[in-house]
């Protein structure tokens, strides 16, 4: 129901009052409350998200003071969860929403959370091994995926090549397998013990200690801003939305759509979909790395 319709009068001349309550009474699941995760979190709650499950048990630091929207300097001192950081977003512009803040996504309780309650999910992270998971559990459970990442290369302390992706998987139409998203050498790593690592890089092995990567609100924002719009392109219905879009900041700032396809014989798009008994997400909770992982 739309209280106010004086606060979403201009969308509703874009979206029409339908457009404005379907935006409205989509569920929505943020992986991430980061960079990325807080630009998408602040867009949604002006375009009117009434329910929203919040997924991250990072804490505010120093150094995410340069682009984590929301976030004041009192957060440092007070060690405050960036879920709770997004959760006053929400609240200052929508007080009524339906907030639900959960940690690790590598617990029983936060899988079976969003394995039941959005519709949509943001991926809004920076690792494979948390791709992997989502990519498994959109599928099984029908959810549609949308994946967000930037990347900045530094060559000494110039700038070589900067840009991001957004990646918009429907369930049985597209994955992130598909959109070659996923490292799976990288994600097994990432899954590993501290032990099983410890083991593999006394044996020479790996990719090592993770890098900290330089990260900017413009470009968050940028890639956010894409993602958003083409969540609204879906809940609307106003075109069909990309299946992945690109944009490449040293190539003249451009936004490339991809011309992707589901790869023939994937698995995730072509065996996992709808099958919630077939996908084992506990196999992520065990302490050790799954077995039957792809290679
Ligand atoms: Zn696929």
């Amino acid at each position: 129901m739309i209280e106010s319709q004086e606060q979403f009068s201009r969308q509703i001349l874009a979206f029409g009052i339908e457009g404005q309550k379907a935006i409205m009474n989509t569920k929505v699941g943020i992986v991430g409350l980061g960079g990325m995760g807080s630009c998408v979190v602040q867009m949604l709650s002006y375009l009117g998200t009434q329910e929203f499950v919040l997924v991250d048990d990072d804490r505010v630091e120093e150094s995410n003071l340069n682009r984590l929207v929301g976030a004041v300097r009192e957060d440092i001192v007070n060690k405050t969860l960036k879920v709770e950081v997004a959760q006053r977003v929400i609240r200052s512009i929508n007080p009524k929403a339906n907030i639900t803040m959960l940690g690790n996504l590598r617990s029983e309780e936060v899988l079976e959370r969003l394995a039941i309650f959005p519709d949509v999910i943001f991926g809004c992270v920076d690792n494979d091994s948390t791709r992997m998971i989502l990519t498994d559990l959109a599928a099984a459970y029908r959810k549609i995926l949308i994946d967000c990442a930037t990347e900045i290369e530094p060559d000494g302390d110039k700038v070589k090549n900067f840009g991001g992706r957004v990646v918009i998987a429907r369930p049985g139409d597209f994955c992130l397998w598909c959109a070659n998203q996923i490292d799976a050498r990288v994600a097994k790593e990432e899954l590993e013990t501290d032990r099983e690592k410890s083991f593999r890089q006394h044996h020479g092995y790996g990719l090592g200690a993770l890098i900290v990567a330089p990260a900017v609100i413009s470009l968050n924002m940028t890639i956010a801003g894409l993602a958003v719009t083409e969540f609204l392109m879906l809940i609307t219905g106003i075109r069909e939305p990309e299946r992945k879009l690109t944009y490449k900041g040293m190539t003249r700032g451009k936004v490339v759509p991809s011309n992707d396809f589901k790869k023939p014989g994937c698995f995730v798009c072509e065996s996992l979909v709808g099958k919630a008994d077939k996908v084992d997400l506990k196999r992520y909770l065990r302490s050790s790395l799954p077995a039957d992982l792809p290679k």
